[in-house]
């Protein structure tokens, strides 16, 4: 019996994984640029570290694939990347030997949700989390670092939306202000709504079902409830934006649904064509009370996270084409079993000394191995027969020129490494 994929996953076909190599080199080397550091943390993670009691998004609550171990253990996918790196953070005190500590990752996430067209429910993102130090240059920093990233994959259409929730007492306020807003009018909204104009009235602002509900368009915005501190700190965060020249738009509404943020929030938009409601690539935000949730001091941190998948069909709809990986140097074709060996050790000096080489494993003639040596594209074949062996040589054929050459078996190596440039 055949077995397919699990709902809402996909493969990374061997034609196309040169096309997440790409991303993640560029991720790599964009965020080194930046000074951040590659930090691996497991997919799965004790519960706690996702449940937390204060924690009432809908990802937290009902989207997570959580599991008894064969030990009873309760465990958790992780459906998004901060978590586990806080947890890392405090499990092993980086707090103690940096004050501010800047890092990064890249990996899968698991998250049980409607799949459709860039939604998934194993789906990749990089983040970064810049954690210990409150610094409006950091929020900017951050910002910065997503459009810069977004716009030299040669994105187009990349917009910043930005909104301030303000510090614990403006957050408060805030809070309280929307619960008063939408309390008359708690019995028509959706169910889910019901229940979050006590817990979490932030979220309703994102909820997809009451979004065009007249008290959800008229809900006061975080701006109104920022107290003079907050509003300064986000004054300085736009003042380094401006400096930058990154053009940005402040989205009175936008809150991010996770209970833990506060001051700087924001999404990273692509106007592409067909994207539909899933344009958003990226987003992010300001936290201070994750790290001390987490068992860990009081420290501030921000961090922003990208869907991959969503920017590889934003590349793809903008027609943006990554290199494709490099075709092979030498692909041999061998006459009969008993050369396979000669061919083994041609094989394996050339690797090592850098040349990307092939071989032909199949039993067919000369005709149907030439056929295949050209559909693999290789600058050079290396024709090994019978006769040849005899004299101690090889045809070498550039495939280009279709010029071919005697080559004595042992000077292989140097004629290919001369003819390639290699060492
Ligand atoms: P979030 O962690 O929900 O803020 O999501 C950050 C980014 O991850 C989003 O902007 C998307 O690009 C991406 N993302 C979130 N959920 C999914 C999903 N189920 N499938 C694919 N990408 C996702």
């Amino acid at each position: 019996m055949a077995v397919n994929k699990v709902k809402g996953t996909y493969d990374v076909l061997p034609s196309e994984s040169y096309l997440w190599q790409a991303l993640e080199n560029q991720i790599r080397e964009v965020l080194g640029q930046y000074n951040f550091k590659e930090i691996r943390t497991p997919i799965m993670e004790y519960s706690e570290v996702f449940h937390r009691h204060t924690e009432l998004s809908d990802m937290v609550t009902k989207e997570t694939y959580d599991f008894d171990d064969r030990g009873d253990r309760k465990l958790t996918l992780r459906p998004e990347g901060t978590a586990g790196v806080i947890r890392s953070y405090v499990e092993n005190k980086l707090y103690t030997s940096q004050e501010l500590e800047k890092v990064y990752y890249i990996g899968p996430n698991f998250r049980y949700e409607r799949p459709q067209k860039g939604r998934y429910r194993q789906f990749y993102q990089f983040g970064v989390e810049a954690i210990g130090t409150v610094d409006s240059a950091l929020d900017a920093e951050m910002i910065i670092l997503a459009y810069d990233f977004m716009k030299r994959l040669g994105l187009k259409g990349v917009r910043v939306k930005i909104n301030s929730l303000g510090d614990e007492e403006s957050r408060q306020n805030y809070r309280k202000a929307l619960e008063d807003h939408f309390q008359p009018h708690v019995h028509e909204l959706c169910s889910d709504c019901q229940q979050r104009i006590t817990k979490n009235p932030l979220r309703i602002l994102d909820c997809k079902v009451d979004q065009k509900h007249k008290a959800v368009k008229e809900a006061p915005t975080p701006q109104d409830y920022l107290n003079e501190v907050s509003r300064a700190y986000f004054q300085k965060v736009l003042q380094h934006l401006n400096a930058a020249k990154i053009s940005y738009e402040i989205a009175h509404k936008l809150v991010r649904g996770l209970d833990y943020y506060s001051h700087t929030v924001f999404e990273i938009e692509a106007d592409i064509e067909g994207f539909g409601a899933q344009n958003a690539l990226g987003g992010g935000g300001r936290y201070q009370k994750l790290v001390s949730e987490l068992g860990g001091p009081d420290l501030g941190g921000i961090g922003f996270a990208c869907g991959m998948e969503r920017l590889l069909l934003a590349l793809e709809a903008e027609n943006v084409a990554f290199a494709k990986e490099s075709e092979l140097d030498a692909y041999v074709i061998v006459f009969s079993e008993d050369l396979k060996v000669v061919a083994t050790k041609i094989l394996y000096e050339l690797r090592v000394s850098g040349v990307k080489a092939d071989m032909n494993y199949t039993q067919k003639s000369f005709k149907a191995q030439l056929k295949q040596a050209l559909k693999m594209n290789s600058k050079y074949l290396i024709i090994l027969g019978d006769d040849e062996y005899q004299k101690g040589v090889v045809g070498i054929k550039n495939t280009k020129t279709e010029k071919q050459e005697e080559v004595v078996i042992s000077k292989i190596k140097k004629y290919m490494t001369e003819k390639l440039e290699k060492k």
